[in-house]
């Protein structure tokens, strides 16, 4: 068995001991004779491992008490439909900071409810920057601040959290979740679809200050309403069972790393290693500002596209997969989340200087 160095963005690499852990207690979990794929939702022993997941989230990510934790399906993708379904509250208005792709689309999906403020726009630079707390145009009438940490198609990240004033700030944290400590309590909301650094695909975790939930527009489907959630323990109807339960695994690794703090640690060594081998080469390059480069989405070029094929096709013979960039923005990208091993960093960037050496 070879296992590869996969640099995708999502679904993504998972810590190989988590899988084994899965797979070892893929046919009989913990003497139930069954596997977690099989069980009711509403049993003990599904109960147990859905209650630990969460228990070890609000651990990990030190959740204070008055925040919810859901956990959904329908991806980030739905999230950007149920925030002004839900936290318009009233309001006619809501900020946004348009600073990439998600962004984008989750703005063009609160257009649908609402006006929307653009309170930074970084189109203009093409993206490749996070705008400074400064520059944000906030609105006295909006009923929320939305904003994208980390913007994973180009790799764009902001190194600050911004400061709102008493607005609730949501924050779509797909692609940075995890991969450092964070003040949750700066947040109205913080959502993530799993597959980047939290587990498989098919589940989405929401964490919603209390406060927050109740209060939605009319004609809000019952799926689409936070309450019905949070009333339910996450489990209304059927959730994303297995998911939930690798979910559980990651959350349990983490802390077995030493928690956030360990694991920011290696990731931003990882990210520098990587960055470093860019920056010291005329053959490799990346646009972002150096203060706004994400951790966990590092996109690069080769100073000759015609190489990209070759590159891609000599990568993949050393083990190191999937790190053709965005088909909207091409060059490359690596996705590093925390379940790459530092080893991968070590691997692609010998890879590169071997590859600028014979081609550059
Ligand atoms: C991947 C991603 C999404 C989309 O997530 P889905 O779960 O596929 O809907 C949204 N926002 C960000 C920042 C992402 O990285």
């Amino acid at each position: 068995m070879a296992r590869v160095f996969n640099f995708s963005a999502g679904p993504a690499m998972l810590p190989q001991a988590v899988i084994e852990k899965a797979q070892a207690e893929m046919l009989d979990w913990n003497g139930s004779g069954m596997s977690v794929m099989e069980m009711s939702h509403r049993g003990k022993e599904y109960m147990s491992i859905a209650e630990k997941a969460e228990a070890d989230l609000r651990e990990v990510m030190g959740i204070p008490s008055n925040y919810k934790v859901l956990f959904l399906q329908g991806g980030a993708s739905s999230q950007f439909a149920m925030i002004p379904m839900n936290l318009l509250r009233g309001a006619t208005t809501a900020d946004y900071l348009n600073t990439g792709d998600w962004s984008k689309k989750a703005i063009a999906e609160a257009k649908r409810y609402c006006t929307v403020n653009l309170a930074a726009d970084t189109s203009e630079d093409n993206f490749t920057r996070a705008p400074a707390q400064s520059e944000l145009k906030l609105s006295a009438d909006a009923a929320y601040v939305h904003y994208c940490p980390n913007e994973t198609i180009r790799g764009v990240e902001f190194p600050y959290i911004p400061a709102v004033g008493d607005k609730p700030l949501l924050a779509d944290m797909s692609s940075t979740i995890l991969s450092r400590p964070i003040d949750v309590s700066k947040f109205g909301m913080i959502y993530a679809g799993a597959q980047k650094n939290i587990g498989p695909a098919g589940l989405t975790v929401v964490i919603i200050r209390e406060d927050l939930i109740g209060e939605t527009l009319a004609g809000t489907p019952t799926m689409f309403d936070y309450k019905t959630h949070a009333e339910n323990d996450s489990m209304y109807n059927t959730p994303p069972t297995y998911s939930w339960y690798l979910a559980g695994l990651v959350f349990e690794w983490i802390k077995e790393q030493g928690g956030l703090a360990k694991v920011a640690e290696v990731n931003e060594r990882k990210a520098a290693k990587l960055y470093a081998a860019i920056d010291g080469s005329d053959f490799y390059a990346n646009p972002v500002e150096v203060a706004s480069r994400s951790w966990m989405n590092v996109p690069f070029t080769l100073a000759n596209a015609e190489l990209d094929a070759d590159f891609l096709a000599e990568a993949k013979k050393v083990g190191l997969t999937t790190l053709k960039g965005h088909r909207s923005v091409g060059g490359m990208r690596a996705s590093i989340y925390n379940a790459m091993p530092e080893a991968g960093i070590d691997t692609l960037v010998a890879f590169m200087a071997e590859f600028e050496k014979k081609h550059g």
